[in-house]
């Protein structure tokens, strides 16, 4: 909760603007609470199109939501809410909200440091999920490079599949893209969508086959060169004989890890790591700070950690309030 009226990445029943600042799950939850209570719930236009092929039409009552542009405030009852960008998946924002006393508060929603402007603040809310000590990625190693040289080497030997979450495997398309990788991309019908929508918002892709077309059924089928792209949760039920590669943000100890016979991880990740999330606090420069502790991160330690290295008073988010 930020200011008076507006809640973040969550329904409140006294909160009459909601802000969702990306279209993940863990973010959008009680959206349809939101729509039905809220006078406006606010997001990027990306992520009302990325929410609408994951959780399905929003019906009539999406004409609740405003969309806003990155850096165009949004004035409500004397307080001015801004989303800034937040380098994490397409559209992700974060939220600054301001009160006619000037007091500055911002919720970072999910980010990667790197690409994402600090916002300068009174009160910082900072997502915590690489916020302990022993999630740092110090790899000496340009990590995209290292994701085009495995799958381009691994296309001689025919399909390569990738498995990511949705945002990630949009962004390993863009890199393969980058990299004139220009076989087909195959992938599952919501996949298909969700990168159509990243198209139409500026994302460059590739060639895009749904799995569904015969086309992809025979390069699949026949182990012809391709990539195929599909959900982390698909990883127990597809490609199990294949060439397989997943990218993950949980990897730590080096850039690249062999898990299977033909199976690697790869540490390609969405978040700040541990050094991102306290140099962000740094530079944003809060007089309090408050760590989400939502979905098995490390807010408690976090906080502990901003209070001994930067000297400002840090306390971890309830995870769940009554209120
Ligand atoms: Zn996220």
């Amino acid at each position: 909760m930020l200011g008076k009226s507006v809640s973040c990445d969550a329904y409140h029943e006294k909160r009459p603007l909601r802000v969702v600042t990306h279209a993940h799950a863990d973010h959008t939850g009680g959206l349809r609470w939101s729509l039905r209570e809220c006078e406006k719930v606010l997001m990027t236009e990306p992520t009302r199109d990325l929410i609408e092929v994951l959780e399905g039409t929003l019906g009539p009552r999406a004409k609740h939501i405003e969309t806003l542009e990155y850096e165009k405030p949004f004035k409500y009852n004397g307080e001015r809410v801004t989303l800034f960008k937040a380098e994490h998946i397409l559209g992700a924002a974060q939220v600054l909200v301001e009160n006619e006393e000037g007091d500055r508060m911002v919720w970072t929603g999910d980010f990667k440091l790197d690409g994402t402007p600090v916002l300068n603040c009174d009160t910082l809310v900072v997502e915590a999920t690489y916020g302990s000590p022993m999630c740092r990625r110090s790899f000496n190693v340009d990590i995209k490079k290292l994701l085009v040289s495995m799958v381009e080497e691994r296309l001689k030997d025919g399909a390569v599949y990738i498995f990511g979450y949705h945002g990630k495997l949009q962004e390993v398309m863009q890199i393969l893209h980058d990299a004139d990788v220009t076989v087909p991309f195959v992938m599952p019908e919501k996949v298909y969508h969700i990168s159509k929508v990243s198209e139409r918002h500026g994302m460059k892709l590739g060639c895009l086959t749904p799995s569904t077309e015969k086309e992809a059924r025979t390069l699949l089928g026949e182990n012809l060169p391709c990539v195929a792209f599909y959900h982390m949760n698909s990883r127990g039920s597809v490609g199990l004989d294949a060439t397989r590669i997943c990218v993950s943000g949980w990897e730590f100890r080096s850039p690249c890890r062999r898990i299977g016979e033909k199976e690697h991880v790869v540490a390609l990740s969405d978040h700040s790591d541990f050094n991102g999330l306290i140099e962000y606090v740094r530079q944003a420069s809060p007089k309090q700070v408050i760590t989400d502790n939502h979905g098995g991160g490390h807010g408690e330690t976090l906080a502990k950690e901003i209070s001994k290295r930067l000297g400002i008073p840090a306390v971890a988010m309830p995870s769940r309030i009554n209120s």
